[in-house]
């Protein structure tokens, strides 16, 4: 096919998200004729390119230095140069950086052109089963536990499914905080998309958080579908509203099945109270 790459184009454009073989032909095109590719992580980048023998030159852009290379990445548009801007996997913008450059690039006059193609979002919602017609799309939740649990708490009543994507490291703690907020409901975790070890879990959350304790190490990237309110979560429905110390007790030992530790974490949260004091109370109880 003849190049219809443009100068002062900038593309943005989508990249695997572990299977090589997922990327567009579009996306080999665009890459090996474009003048210049963004990469966040030009190593990393560099590996995909060699995989195909593309030969483009890179430069870095990335969260921290995203406002000094937009400059950069303008000042090569300006000179007609074609861009193409790439993530580490998946779509750029989509929980990754781009936006940036994007808004720049369009405010400047210059064309952003969209390269569709593989992101953990909609590979696991294609695979979710889910006949909601919309669901919330979250990013990663918070990092800090109290913000996470605060953005959780907020989202007890939301109807339609979650999405979110986590880190190995933070999974346990997400799952934990997700069950005792939302209440126990029907999930669909992905791990390895597209990747060798794949794996799509489709139970309840409590289930897989009992799951995912159980492995000895937890290795890999996730996302997480978790139904919407209406989703079949008659235990958040029947969650105490109260401030009742031990209905709440009594309720996240025996329903939520948390531990005492989790329990006492979670109930010292809602009812501003020194953990290590719930802590104690909660011992006679378990
Ligand atoms: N822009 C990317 C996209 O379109 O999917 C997402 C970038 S975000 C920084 C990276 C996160 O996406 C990972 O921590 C993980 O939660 C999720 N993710 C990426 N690849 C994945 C995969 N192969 N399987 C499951 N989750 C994945």
């Amino acid at each position: 096919m003849e190049s219809d790459i443009g100068g002062g184009t900038l593309y943005v454009v989508a990249t695997p998200i572990g299977n090589l073989e997922d990327i567009t032909l579009r996306a080999l095109r665009v890459l090996r004729e474009v003048d210049l590719i963004a990469a966040e992580d030009t190593r990393r980048t560099r590996k995909l390119l060699n995989h195909f023998a593309i030969k483009t030159s890179c430069i870095s852009y990335y969260r921290e230095k995203e406002a000094q290379r937009a400059e950069e990445i303008l000042a090569r548009l300006r000179e007609g140069r074609a861009v193409a801007l790439v993530s580490d996997a998946g779509t750029p913008g989509i929980a990754d950086p781009g936006a940036l450059l994007v808004n720049r690039a369009r405010a400047a006059g210059f064309a952003v052109v969209p390269i569709p193609g593989p992101s953990a979002l909609a590979a696991l919602l294609s695979v979710a089963g889910q006949t909601a017609a919309a669901h919330l799309f979250l990013g990663f939740l918070p990092a800090r536990a109290g913000e996470r649990r605060k953005l959780l708490q907020a989202l007890a009543a939301e109807p339609r499914p979650l999405v979110f994507y986590e880190s190995p490291h933070r999974l346990l703690k997400s799952l934990a905080d997700c069950l005792a907020l939302l209440g126990n409901r029907p999930a669909v975790l992905a791990r390895e998309l597209t990747k060798v070890h794949e794996e799509i879990l489709a139970a309840d959350l409590a289930d897989l958080l009992a799951l995912f304790k159980e492995r000895a190490a937890i290795k890999g990237e996730f996302v997480l579908l978790l139904a919407g309110r209406d989703g079949g979560a008659e235990l958040a429905q029947s969650r105490p509203g109260g401030q009742d110390f031990a209905e709440l007790a009594t309720w996240y030992r025996d329903r939520a099945g948390l531990s005492l530790k989790d329990a006492a974490r979670q109930i010292a949260l809602e009812l501003e109270l020194p953990r290590a004091q719930v802590y104690r109370r909660l011992l006679d109880l378990w």
